[in-house]
């Protein structure tokens, strides 16, 4: 039996360009659907509010931004808990057991299949979504934009300071731009590779789609608090629809 039935979300929603937009960007923890086999987990229904199910924010975010650049936007539509799709497969936090103290009892003693079912059903078809639209895209005109946002506090309580990170591993150049256009508006605080290192083994979106093509890209982090409702949602996307635009001239002028 198929993981998805015939009336369940497909994996991926697709927000098409409406101009020859540079930008490509994708949303790797925009939803929080889970497929009807797998009820909610055996997660109370709380649980599924929290950072450890979704990236709060980050869709309304992407539409919004999606909307005033009129560039392709991929989100997915399952929630990371049914299976995290910045992860390669097999990776030990792909199915969490565990996510941030919660233990996640639908997630424990997977069988192979149960594994490659959601692998299949979501990881991968979402994943070739993206390389579809990459493979028709001239690299020197494309830019790769992942958008996360992320908890202003683990459950240790340690605090995380920074409105906005930038995290990077094969294009530290571009971070380094637009940390710069970031700081010029001033007051931000912006993380550079915080509050996560980017890199092959802790991530899959960035440096499988973008490192192997060696594309431009940015990977953006933006502080759940600061865009949990529509005012800051809005803003923060008018300031990446104006800032995203001026980065690339910078970029190629720079190159
Ligand atoms: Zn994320």
């Amino acid at each position: 039996m198929p993981l998805l039935g015939e009336s369940e979300a497909r994996p991926y929603h697709v927000h098409a360009a409406v101009t020859d937009s540079p930008f490509v960007m994708i949303s790797d923890h925009a939803g929080r659907a889970v497929p009807e086999r797998l009820g909610d987990l055996g997660l109370p229904v709380d649980e599924w509010d929290r950072h450890i199910a979704y990236d709060i924010g980050i869709r309304e975010v992407g539409r919004h931004l999606q909307q005033a650049l009129g560039c392709l936007l991929v989100e997915q539509v399952y929630s990371r808990l049914v299976i995290d799709c910045n992860r390669a497969a097999g990776h030990p936090t792909s199915i969490p057991p565990v996510s941030d103290g919660a233990p996640v009892p639908g997630n424990q003693g997977l069988s192979a299949v149960e594994r490659r079912q959601r692998e299949e059903a979501i990881l991968h078809a979402y994943h070739d979504e993206i390389e579809r639209h990459l493979a028709r895209r001239k690299p020197e005109t494309t830019l790769f934009v992942s958008l996360h946002s992320f908890t202003p506090a683990m459950q240790d309580g340690r605090r995380r300071p920074w409105d906005i990170g930038l995290l990077h591993d094969h294009d530290p150049h571009s971070a380094r731009l637009m940390r710069t256009l970031l700081e010029e508006e001033g007051g931000l605080h912006v993380g550079d590779n915080q509050p996560y290192v980017l890199n092959s083994q802790n991530e899959y979106s960035g440096p499988y789609h973008a490192g192997r093509r060696n594309l431009p890209a940015l990977e953006i982090e933006i502080r759940q608090d600061l865009i949990s409702d529509e005012v800051g949602q809005k803003l923060w996307a008018e300031r990446l629809a104006r800032l995203l635009p001026r980065f690339w001239e910078r970029r190629k002028e720079m190159a």
